[in-house]
């Protein structure tokens, strides 16, 4: 690799600013790796559900005698063209977020708030698979960020604990306030993830089962999208998790100070 020379002629000469510059060049070599990576992916991606939609209109126009078929056919692409509307909108999303950061537009968000509505917009997924979704002890706390990329974020870390859970089983949410940080956490009772495939899941479209991914309906962009919401509220995202016992994915951002708090610094003691 080109970097590698530079540096090992860098340290035949001693001049250590060679060096520097070469990690400079690293670096914009990386990030645009990444870029084309991400191009690469996404136009596979797009690529899978297009092509079907369009197999399945030719399919539908030889066979519009064949009533059974084309109810077949259109329900089919029914199912695909939802399948390109939520990887579209993913990555919308997952660009709008890349490299954004909340601090000009932020504004204080009550954490309730965002956990009441994700749950409720988790309900319907919930119900069909017969989950409960169990929220822990109320915390009352504030987050400076913006609300409806935290309820996205939130939501997606439920959603993923229902679709990764066998039916009957339950999904808890917690809060926590620690060392001026709120903690939320999705505890489920999932296939759990392997060491190996926990180290990868934040990366884009990276699927533990991708054939099994399709079915169940996911983008591959999920998780990714939870890593840069926290991460541009300043936070991050962790994961615990163990095959066969189930995961839980915490989601840590900041606690903003409380307003009515009694601003003590400076008064003197009567
Ligand atoms: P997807 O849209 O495929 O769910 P994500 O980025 O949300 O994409 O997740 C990436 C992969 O991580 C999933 O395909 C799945 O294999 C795995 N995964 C995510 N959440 C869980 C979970 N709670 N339990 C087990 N596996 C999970």
């Amino acid at each position: 690799h080109g970097t590698i020379i530079v540096q090992v002629r860098a340290a035949m000469l001693g001049e250590e600013y060679i060096v520097l510059l070469a990690d400079d060049r690293t670096e914009i070599t990386r990030t645009e790796e990444i870029r084309n990576d991400f191009v690469a992916n996404v136009s596979h991606e797009l690529k899978t559900p297009v092509g079907a939609i369009s197999l399945l209109a030719e399919a539908l126009e030889s066979s519009a005698d064949d009533e059974q078929a084309v109810r077949r056919f259109a329900k089919r692409m029914h199912k695909e063209s939802s399948r390109l509307a939520a990887l579209v909108q993913d990555i919308i999303e997952l660009s709008r977020l890349q490299g954004a950061s909340v601090s000009q537009e932020g504004k204080a968000v009550d954490i309730n708030a965002v956990i009441t509505e994700a749950v409720d917009r988790s309900q319907l997924p919930a119900e069909s698979k017969n989950i409960r979704i169990v929220v822990g002890e109320r915390v009352e706390a504030t987050v400076f960020g913006d609300r409806d990329l935290l309820v996205t974020a939130l939501r997606n870390l439920i959603d993923n604990a229902i679709r990764y859970s066998p039916e009957n089983t339950r999904v808890g949410v917690g809060v926590r306030s620690k060392d001026g940080l709120i903690a939320v956490s999705v505890t489920d009772q999932g296939e759990g993830l392997t060491p190996e495939d926990q180290e990868r899941v934040f990366e884009r479209f990276y699927r533990v089962d991708a054939a099994r991914s399709r079915h169940t309906g996911g983008t591959g962009l999920g998780l990714s999208i939870v890593k840069h919401v926290a991460s541009n509220h300043g936070g991050e995202v962790t994961l615990w998790s163990r095959p066969g016992q189930g995961s839980t994915f915490t989601l840590r951002l900041p606690e903003m100070e409380s307003q009515d708090a009694p601003d003590t610094a400076g008064v003197k003691e009567p």
